[in-house]
């Protein structure tokens, strides 16, 4: 398989199986990896051919089981990589992306399961979202969002979603995964939550807020 359908079941993988979907719109795909309606569904023609995934003319795209077994190895070897990245290169969470993108095509299983290993059977990423297991099981996602929160709630980061300017803004914070967030007040009309951490205290939009995910601490 080559670089770029590799990167297109990957991605079909974390818009349908990732959100509890059976099928994604090409349209949805196209805007998500940037391309052109066009171009998306030329590449479908191709991935239908190798029997990666399925499509359904006016509905969408689904995988295969054969694009969903390669797909979870593609994320798996991702985000095992990030995890070495950081616990062991010492790279930041706004770093590893791109090193991980190259090195998830280039690992063989046995490479994997030998850094699956050395790493101790890590469940998460360094953003937080789940490793896949080769047979599909992951472990929970967190996704219930900040912007679900209301003043009193006390919220423990879990997950953030891998963005460059929204993990530049955690990092300006201090705020990483299992930091403990004091909900103070909320402004729907503003779309603004106010939290308080570390001894500040601090707006963020809900737009932001919506990017951040994780469950109320009991
Ligand atoms: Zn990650």
């Amino acid at each position: 398989m080559y670089r770029a359908e590799e990167d297109y079941i990957k991605n079909i993988y974390k818009l349908t199986v990732e959100k509890n979907k059976k099928i994604v719109k090409n349209n949805e795909l196209a805007e998500v990896l940037g391309f052109t309606d066009q171009t998306v569904n030329e590449m479908i023609k191709k991935l239908v051919t190798k029997k990666l995934v399925s499509f359904i003319p006016y509905k969408g795209v689904s995988l295969t089981s054969k694009g969903l077994n390669e797909s979870i190895r593609l994320v798996r070897n991702h985000r095992l990589w990030e995890v070495f990245l950081v616990n062991h290169l010492n790279y930041k969470w706004t770093e590893v992306h791109e090193e991980a993108e190259k090195l998830e095509h280039a690992s063989s299983d046995l490479l994997i399961e030998n850094l699956f290993k050395y790493l101790k059977q890590p469940v998460y990423c360094v953003h937080g979202n789940a490793i896949p297991n080769l047979d599909g099981s992951v472990a929970k996602t967190f996704d219930f969002s900040l912007s679900d929160c209301n003043p009193g709630d006390v919220f423990i980061l879990k997950r953030v979603m891998d963005q460059p300017k929204l993990l530049k803004f955690l990092d300006e914070k201090n705020i990483r995964l299992y930091s403990i967030l004091k909900i103070v007040g909320k402004d729907t009309f503003n779309g603004m939550i106010e939290i308080s951490y570390l001894n500040e205290t601090f707006y963020v939009s809900l737009i932001i807020a919506d990017k951040l995910f994780g469950e109320l601490e009991s």
